[in-house]
């Protein structure tokens, strides 16, 4: 965890922004140490624990040093750490294209309001739908220009759950929503064909960056 002007990094790297609005463009990235949340598919098993203590100011150089137009500070979950909001702040001082991901079961109301939130709600194949937090989809409702949920689907079934969960919170037609398939686990033109059939408002994605280098690598 954490302490005071300190943050526990995982790893700092440059690379292509791979699931989101911004996706595509050149970004630098901070992923933040520790997380203990156990989502089925998550694919940064090597960030929930370890990491190396840094100093804010250094992890902001670091990060600057790329010359990206966006910086995203990722995780594992980086809302467990209390050094993420300095860190942000910072970061929000020197770019205007700060991004944060986190996993969507912590609350966002203490983030710098120039942070673009990338949230992920957890469908049912995520063994934790159960913990998404309610309070992030009505803070999304008051400013929806600051916030994105992003869904990464396996089956029909967490389609037909997500679909109904955007719908009852209000999200759908307000906020940017994105939906993209488990890698390996759900057909892309299924998918793809389901939006279209029921005409959802939402953007559908491939997680760039595991189709730019190969599945598993990590730092990219
Ligand atoms: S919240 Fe993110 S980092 Fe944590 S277990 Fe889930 S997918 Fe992995």
């Amino acid at each position: 965890m954490s302490m005071g002007n300190h943050i526990l990094v995982s790893e700092i790297f440059h690379s292509i922004q791979g699931e989101s609005s911004f996706a595509g463009y050149p970004c630098a990235f901070i992923r933040l140490a520790g997380c203990g949340h156990g989502c089925r598919h998550c694919d940064t098993g090597y960030a929930e624990e370890g990491g190396m203590s840094m100093e804010i100011e250094e992890a902001v150089e670091r990060a600057m040093e790329f010359g990206a137009p966006c910086i995203e500070v990722t995780g594992g979950e980086p809302l467990l750490q209390p050094g993420v909001y300095p860190l942000l702040e910072a970061l929000c001082d020197l770019n205007p294209n700060v991004l944060l991901e986190t996993g969507g079961f912590l609350p966002v109301d203490r983030v710098d309001t120039r942070v673009h939130l990338v949230i992920d709600i957890k469908p049912p194949s995520s063994g934790v739908s159960d913990k998404n937090c309610i309070e992030n989809l009505q803070l999304a409702l008051r400013s929806p220009e600051r916030f994105e949920f992003k869904a990464v689907l396996a089956s029909r079934e967490d389609y037909l759950w997500t679909k109904a969960f955007i719908g009852e919170h209000g999200l759908a037609g307000n906020c940017a929503i994105v939906f993209g398939p488990v890698f390996g686990q759900l057909d892309p033109q299924q998918l793809a064909g389901w939006i279209l059939e029921d005409r959802l408002t939402v953007r559908m994605q491939l997680q760039l960056h595991k189709y730019i280098w190969k599945p598993d690598t990590r730092g990219v």
